[in-house]
């Protein structure tokens, strides 16, 4: 491409009201450009990108044997009413009538589509197993949509599909999409840990997730630092607290405790650690009250408590619940407690604790479990970073990080729902089993920037770098300097690299400065080094610049290209 008379936007200041680096420098670079809220234009740098990053995907896709196809955005509502998972949408999904006033609605994920397709295929043993995938717009009406391309309302998603006749074909489809992740991510030179998460939505049996490590990312990732547990906080375990027995029951005393209602106020006044607290929260799961104790120190995973309860809602009660309730708000506790108890089993590590006394101003010392009302134990609170892993009690750590990709398996919860069985050798009907396996693109696009990224600039990797190289002539009055890069870029084009001209009439400032916030990897200046037949090679990826004989030019180039490419980790 040459830039004189193209289509190229760039911004020298920072963008207000993108948060993101990865945002920022990409509305700056004019890659994308904010619409509205949680919806962006791609703009020629990004599409470029984004196909870049697509093609990726879809060799891999086409490696692990996946055909592809394309299914509408526009769906009758009935289709999510069958999965029953219209109301687990909810007011995420945009829905309106049409001119018949028929119910409508923009996809928010196609598991249901892609069963009905598969059924006109499947019939039998012999049509398993099968993979289809599409590439496509997705809707989702976001109450918050954030971080530039990270959280949006309107996303184009891979979205591939695996139809199997026993949890054993699944397994062997499941794993030829992690390795075709696995390839894609690497090839993006994404930095990423897989880790196990919530069903959430899907449902099924399994959940993975691809987790780009970043500093803004919307998902918190617990790891061990020695083995190779990994998973999301929202579901992340310790290793369990040594249980004590209880101290006897009922020796427990009141405490005047006025106007300390939390935690750090009771510490403070007493002097006393968070974790020998336990501090009672309520929530309205399924609308039903519930009392949730944790030690102090904790906070309570809600979709540990969406799990137990198997509820499809899980929120904290309100204020004016709590009063209807007639329970007393910041003296909540768990003896005597007025409503059903949960207890986190890390409470069963403590003997004498302080507790709620459900009376204003007033607390128990002294309490032990004995005195708890009737309840129930589960592992409800998330973990903080140094506690020990479930699996070999080393310490844990926890990173933010970018979900660029999901892989779920997903069982017959869809074919059962939507009606897809097969025949198996008895002639006997059976349910399909699937698996269902989703990347962001543009999610891709922004964590790659927001791992690799200076402060002037974008440093793309080079398989998803918008123009490899970058021809910059100093002075386009220079007649000679033109040509030659005019030459060059024949050159290039020939050798097949993707190569852009930048022959505006700007200052040789502005040129540089474009090239390194776009993010070109090796940049070429035709200045005065000309006068030796010769050009200034800048690398960006180790930040060197050499001197380059015209003649070597191409060839060290191409070669530099070809390195690159070969070590997908760059
Ligand atoms: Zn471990």
């Amino acid at each position: 491409m040459k830039l004189k008379n193209s289509y190229f936007v760039t911004y020298k200041e920072n963008v207000k009201d993108e948060e993101a680096i990865s945002g920022n420098l990409l509305v700056r670079g004019g890659f994308i450009k904010k619409n509205s809220a949680g919806v962006y234009m791609y703009l020629p740098l990004g599409f470029k990108v984004l196909k870049k990053i697509e093609a990726i995907v879809r060799d891999e896709m086409n490696a692990a044997a996946s055909q592809e196809v394309l299914m509408p955005s526009l769906i009758p509502e009935d289709v999510y009413i069958a999965s029953g998972r219209r109301h687990l949408f909810g007011s995420s999904m945009f829905a309106f009538k049409d001119r018949f006033d028929r119910s409508v609605v923009l996809g928010p994920t196609h598991e249901e589509l892609f069963a009905v397709a598969a059924s006109a295929h499947i019939k039998s043993y012999k049509n398993l197993p099968l993979s289809l995938y599409q590439f496509q717009t997705k809707f989702r009406d976001e109450p918050r949509p954030r971080f530039g391309v990270i959280r949006v309302r309107e996303f184009i998603m891979k979205d591939a599909y695996t139809f199997d006749k026993d949890l054993d074909g699944l397994q062997k489809n499941y794993d030829a999409m992690v390795k075709a992740y696995i390839q894609s991510f690497d090839k993006m030179g994404l930095h990423y840990r897989i880790v196990k998460a919530d069903t959430g939505v899907m449902g099924g049996l399994l959940s993975e997730e691809f987790q780009a490590i970043t500093d803004i990312g919307e998902d918190t990732i617990v790891f061990c630092q020695s083995c190779d547990y990994s998973a999301n906080l929202e579901i992340a375990k310790r290793q369990p607290s040594e249980f004590v027995s209880p101290a006897p029951a009922k020796q427990y005393s009141k405490l005047h405790t006025p106007n300390l209602k939390t935690i750090e106020q009771l510490c403070n006044a007493y002097n006393l650690e968070p974790k020998s607290l336990v501090k009672t929260l309520v929530y309205m799961i399924d609308e039903k009250l519930v009392a949730v104790s944790v030690c102090g120190h904790r906070e309570v995973s809600s979709v540990k408590l969406q799990k137990y309860f198997n509820a499809s809602s899980v929120e904290l009660a309100t204020p004016a619940q709590l009063v209807e309730a007639n329970i007393q708000m910041g003296y909540i506790g768990p003896v005597d407690c007025p409503i059903p108890l949960l207890v986190d089993e890390e409470v069963l590590s403590l003997t004498s604790m302080m507790t709620g006394a459900n009376e204003v101003d007033m607390h128990f010392v002294n309490v032990s479990l004995l005195d708890f009302s009737q309840h129930d134990i589960a592992d409800v609170s998330m973990v903080h970073k140094h506690d020990g892993c479930p699996v070999c009690h080393a310490p844990l750590d926890i990173q933010k990080g970018i979900e660029v990709g999901n892989t779920f398996k997903l069982g017959d919860k869809y074919s059962k729902a939507m009606n897809l069985y097969y025949s198996d050798e008895t002639n006997s009907l059976k349910p399909v089993i699937m698996g269902s396996y989703g990347i962001g693109l543009g999610r891709c696009m922004a964590a790659i920037v927001e791992q690799h990224h200076r402060e002037k600039g974008i440093v793309w990797p080079i398989h998803v770098a918008p123009y490899e190289v970058g021809l910059l002539v100093v002075s386009t009055k220079d007649e000679y300097a033109m040509l030659k890069a005019n030459e060059v870029y024949e050159s290039l084009q020939a050798n097949k690299v993707d190569v852009v001209l930048d022959d505006r009439d700007e200052r040789v400032g502005v040129k540089f400065n474009d090239a390194e916030l776009i993010g070109i990897p090796f940049q070429v200046v035709f200045g005065k080094a000309l006068t030796h037949n010769q050009v200034e090679l800048k690398n960006m990826y180790d930040q060197s610049t050499t001197l380059v004989d015209l003649n070597d030019l191409t060839n060290t180039l191409t070669q530099l290209i070809k390195q690159q490419k070969e070590n997908i980790h760059g």
